[in-house]
């Protein structure tokens, strides 16, 4: 098989309401946040791993391609005919003709101008992270109990976006490129992160890029 091109879709990542995407040893702080956010573990700054937003544009397309497992893992079907198997891979199964998983996201940091907003924070001693108090109700007595503490990545906040789309020759015929499309908007439809019930995680792509071009959702 043979590697006919690399696409490249850059654009940002906008919180439209508070996103909660913990981290993978979230500590518990005697009177402090329950339930941080991930954290960059050398600028410290919050960033979108590009594991949850694959991760969600997945399950997304299992959804609409009617891809969903009865027992709850993601499809390893390797049907040739099965785009989520051809572009995030079959899961687990070690031996497929797809090839190579098609898709790859970078882990999305922080642009520029949050990172501008946040330092004015720091500067003036407040804190540009959110803390949402969550109370479960007791519904035998109708009180709040358990409040927990966590932290979000406030409305507004931009990171930066890349993915990266390998279209090889065994894809011919077949419209790759509309998948990713599809997915991201599906993405704007459900939420990224924790939470998503409650109002959580809800994103909007902005300024995207496909090779350099507009890419319009
Ligand atoms: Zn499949």
């Amino acid at each position: 098989m043979k590697l006919e091109k690399v696409i490249v879709i850059t654009g940002q990542i906008e919180c439209q309401t508070g996103l909660h995407i913990g981290g993978s040893e979230e500590t518990i702080e005697i009177g402090g946040i329950d339930n941080p956010v991930i954290k960059h573990p050398v600028t410290k700054e919050p960033y979108i791993p590009g594991s949850s937003l694959k991760g969600k544009m997945r399950s997304q397309m299992e959804k609409l391609e009617g891809k969903v497992q009865p027992n709850g893992e993601p499809c390893n079907c390797a049907e040739s005919d099965c785009l989520v198997c051809r572009v995030f891979g079959p899961h687990k199964r070690s031996s497929h003709n797809l090839g190579p998983t098609r898709m790859l996201i970078r882990d999305a940091m922080m642009n520029e101008e949050t990172r501008e907003e946040m330092k004015k924070t720091i500067h003036d001693g407040s804190s540009y992270l959110e803390i949402k108090v969550e109370n479960t109700i007791d519904r035998k007595v109708g009180t709040a109990k358990h409040p927990r503490y966590q932290e979000r990545v406030p409305a507004g906040a931009k990171f930066d976006l890349e993915i990266v789309l390998q279209i090889f020759d065994l894809d011919k015929n077949l419209d790759l490129v509309d998948f990713v499309r599809k997915a991201l908007k599906s993405v704007e439809k459900s939420y990224l992160g924790g939470s998503g019930s409650r109002g959580y995680g809800k994103i909007k792509f902005l300024n995207l890029k496909k090779d350099g071009e507009d890419f319009e959702l």
